[in-house]
Formats: C-alpha cells, sequence, structure tokens
C-alpha cells in the first residue's frame, strides 16, 4: 500500500459503498488538490448517499490525518459562506456570536449558522478491500 493510500474496508465503514460509489469517492479525492475545501454536500449529490455516510467518510479520512476539521460560518439569508472559518469549535464559540454577512450586511448568528466542512491535508488515494 503506497504511503498515501487509504483503505475502505467494511470494518471501518459500516455502509456498503456500490462499485459506482466506490469510484465516484476515488475520482473525487484524486481532483482535489491539498489544501482545498470539502463539503459534504459535494459527496451527497456525486455519491448519492445519505448526509451521515458523507459525515463518516470524511470523519475516518480525518482520523487517519488526511483531513482536518473547520467551521464555515453562512449567511442565513442568502444561504452561501461569508469566508468566515473556523480552525476549531473551541474558537467558534468564544468568539462574538453575532457577525455580519460581508456580502448583505444582515446578522449572522454563527452558533447557529455554521457547517463543518474539512480541508485536505495531503492527498489521499483511496482504496477498497
Ligand atoms: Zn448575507
Amino acid at each position: 500500500m503506497l504511503h498515501n493510500s487509504f483503505l475502505i474496508t467494511n470494518k471501518n465503514l459500516k455502509v456498503k459503498l456500490n462499485k459506482s460509489q466506490q469510484a465516484t469517492l476515488s475520482d473525487l479525492f484524486k481532483r482535489f488538490k491539498t489544501g482545498s475545501y470539502i463539503y459534504p454536500g459535494m459527496l451527497i449529490r456525486e455519491m448519492n448517499i445519505e448526509m451521515r455516510v458523507a459525515y463518516e467518510i470524511l470523519g475516518l479520512l480525518k482520523e487517519s490525518g488526511f483531513l482536518q476539521e473547520l467551521y464555515e460560518i453562512y449567511c442565513p439569508h442568502e444561504s452561501k459562506s461569508t469566508g468566515l472559518i473556523y480552525d476549531n469549535l473551541l474558537d467558534l464559540v468564544t468568539d462574538d456570536q453575532v457577525k455580519y454577512c460581508p456580502e448583505c450586511g444582515q446578522e449572522v448568528d454563527i452558533k447557529k449558522n455554521n457547517i463543518l466542512i474539512y480541508k485536505l491535508l495531503k492527498q489521499v488515494n483511496i482504496e477498497y478491500e
């Protein structure tokens, strides 16, 4: 196994992915460059899986050191990112709870309007048992 390979087995992932989902996941991660942000929604859409499964896959890759967790603040009025990202939950909960969207200027409650996203720390070649 290559150094940057990650093996998905039926032991580490409870849900069984079909061949097409496996191929899609591997392709997605081949396209991501180190440092890019990975949104669970992308996996959900492209692989046609549930949110729970997407977070499970991303959690596995995080535990193995390929991904870092980040919290992105989105504007609830426009349903898009404000560009504000926290490295960890502690930074988020200890910051001022109300921020202003740089686009529309409306109030954003950062404790309510954040999503867990990931950053690729090193490229990974996903393989299957
Ligand atoms: Zn806004």
